[in-house]
This record gives structure tokens, C-alpha cells and sequence, in this order.
């Protein structure tokens, strides 16, 4: 063999490797047992409490008997777990002129000092059109899951809020009615939103709000598989969805934003059902979300640094960033007007 075909065998067996590398690591992991430790996310206990609060798996959206059905159960699942779950009931109108009337369930765990809270956020309401297992069912087991995971850890600095909201697929409101009228809305210091965008994939860190380099860097220190790329964001804010995220930003939140968008087909359709929702996605939701749920609760969220960053996951594994150049910009303006 001669030294350019060496070489050019060479660069093939490293992309075949880092292809094969890349279809590894940006598979969800695999699903966590029911006896995984206690202060670990399981999405094999995240999945019987889905199952539970499905019930026989209707559609429930905002308003409706089966909607009320889950939330009693949602309702009841925190009180089991120890909470003091509580009910926030209000008339909402989202930005493009839907209102209704909405019930939210709220639980509050407290920190070990007073300060501002970290809130987590999913919804509870699917569309009519099937049951949402999960959008946001999977958003909700993992809150369920969190919120068990949270009281069996060390007890975070900062009080967390559990917000499982109704309306989201309704103009997103939920969380305007948390924002404008919940008394609890002013302590709130961070929010992590749980969505999806089908039933599989990875859970993708795919918004934060702006000035948040400090949540990104927190994100890339925190998180064991992170998959996410500045980008995203990008695209996503060229596109018309919206998600109880942009809510909260709206009120002044900084916050991020996972989801995961694999199957994409069954997003919105009665296939979104409990066979199709994946584990992997589950616990990788439950991963991410509990790690920057314990870390906003450990952060400046009084007086956090501004900057953003540009940014991109390496193979699930790192987060290469750096800082977005205003300074640099700014800089180019001077130099312009001499
Ligand atoms: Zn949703």
C-alpha cells in the first residue's frame, strides 16, 4: 500500500469510528431501573407513575373530565411523596387571544436557606387529539420524579417549585396565568421547562433565555450527556412554535428548555401513547432536568454574570463555548466612525 492510500484508509476508520461514536452517544441512555438509588433519576419509576396518572390513557385537554382526572392524580402522587400540593385556579389569555379557565398544580419544596426558587415546569393537558404520553406526560413523570428524587438527596440551597400547569397546548396558559397571578411567581429566580416534539431522540437543551451564558456554562458543568448547540436556538426562534418557556422569559425568567423531537410523526396524534413513549428520552429528560434543577438551586440567582455564549456538544460528552464577541462589535463600530 502506498502512503496516500494509507492515509486516506486512515481518515476513513476514524469517521467510521467517530460516526459510530456520534450514533452512541446521541441515543438517549438507556432507562434506570425502579430500585436505582433514591436520590438518582429512574425512568423505570418515572414510567409507573405515567402509567398511573394516564389512567386508561384519554386525551385531556384543557378543561375536560379526563383533565381533571389526571390532575387528581397528579395531586395525588405529590401528596404521597410528602408534599403539600396546592391548587392555582385562574381565567388566562395567551398572546394570540385565547383565554380559558385553567387549574394548575403547585409544590413547593423548601431550601435550606430563603431565597429565590428554582422552578420546574412541564404540563399536564394534551391535545384532543390523543393522550400525550409524551408531550408532556413525559415532561410531568419526570417532574413526579424529580420532585420524589429532590426530598430523598441532600436538601437543595434554594427553594424548588413544582408546576404541573394546564392550558400549554391552549396558548401557553398555564404558566401566563402562574406568572400573572400566582403569589409564588415573584420568588421564582430560574425555570427549567419540560416539552416534547415527539416520543424519541435525545433530550435536547434547545433554548435558553437571553444573557444566559451563566445557565450555559452551568449546563455544560452539570449535565453528564449534554446534547445541545447554540444553533438550535436559532432555528427554533425562526419557527412559530412556542412553549410555556417563552412565558416565563416574558416575565423577566432566565430559564432553559429541553426537549426531545425523535418520531416526530406521532407528535400531536394518538400515537403519542404510552407504547410509543421511549424510556431512554424519559431518562435523559429526568437526567438533565434534575441536574440543572440542583445546580440553579446552588447558583447566583440574585445577581447572575451577563454575557452570552455560543456554544456546541462534542459527542454528547462536552460543551465547547465561548463568548458571543459584543466586544468585539463594539470595537468594529468605533473604528467605523473615525
Ligand atoms: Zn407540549
Amino acid at each position: 500500500m502506498d502512503r496516500a492510500s494509507a492515509k486516506l484508509l486512515a481518515a476513513l476508520a476514524v469517521t467510521i469510528v467517530f460516526i459510530g461514536l456520534a450514533a452512541l452517544r446521541y441515543r438517549p441512555p438507556p432507562a434506570r431501573p425502579a430500585d436505582a438509588p433514591a436520590p438518582d433519576f429512574s425512568a423505570g419509576r418515572a414510567r409507573e407513575v405515567l402509567r398511573a396518572v394516564l389512567g386508561g390513557g384519554e386525551p385531556h385537554p384543557t378543561g375536560s373530565e379526563a383533565g381533571a382526572r389526571v390532575r387528581q392524580r397528579v395531586f395525588a402522587e405529590l401528596d404521597r411523596l410528602g408534599y403539600q400540593p396546592r391548587i392555582q385556579e385562574a381565567f388566562a389569555c395567551g398572546s394570540v387571544g385565547i383565554c380559558a379557565r385553567v387549574t394548575n398544580v403547585i409544590a413547593r419544596l423548601d431550601g435550606r436557606r430563603a431565597a429565590k426558587a428554582v422552578l420546574l415546569s412541564a404540563h399536564y393537558d394534551s391535545v384532543p387529539a390523543g393522550p400525550g404520553a409524551s408531550d408532556d406526560g413525559a415532561g410531568m413523570a419526570a417532574a413526579l420524579e424529580i420532585a420524589r428524587a429532590l426530598k430523598a438527596g441532600t436538601r437543595p440551597e434554594r427553594p424548588v417549585l413544582i408546576l404541573l400547569n394546564e392550558g400549554e397546548e391552549d396558548d401557553l396558559l398555564g404558566a401566563e396565568a402562574f406568572v400573572a397571578a400566582d403569589p409564588a411567581a415573584k420568588d421564582v429566580g430560574a425555570v427549567v421547562n419540560l416539552e416534547a416534539r415527539g416520543t424519541t431522540g435525545a433530550s435536547l437543551m434547545f433554548e435558553t433565555s437571553d444573557q444566559s451564558g451563566w445557565i450555559v456554562d452551568l449546563f455544560a458543568r452539570s449535565v453528564a450527556r449534554p446534547a445541545s448547540n447554540s444553533i438550535y436556538y436559532t432555528i427554533y426562534k425562526m419557527l412559530p412554535n412556542d412553549t410555556d418557556l417563552t412565558v416565563y422569559k416574558r416575565g423577566g425568567l432566565p430559564g432553559l428548555n429541553f426537549a426531545f423531537i425523535g418520531g416526530e410523526a406521532r407528535y400531536h396524534t394518538p400515537r403519542d401513547d404510552f407504547a410509543h413513549a421511549d424510556p431512554g428520552s424519559l431518562q435523559h429528560h429526568g437526567d438533565n432536568a434534575l441536574a440543572m434543577v440542583r445546580a440553579l438551586a446552588s447558583a447566583d440567582l440574585e445577581a447572575p454574570p451577563r454575557g452570552e455564549l455560543a456554544f456546541f456538544d462534542v459527542l454528547a460528552s462536552y460543551v465547547v463555548r465561548w463568548p458571543l464577541g459584543t466586544e468585539l462589535i463594539r470595537r468594529h463600530e468605533r473604528g467605523g466612525k473615525r
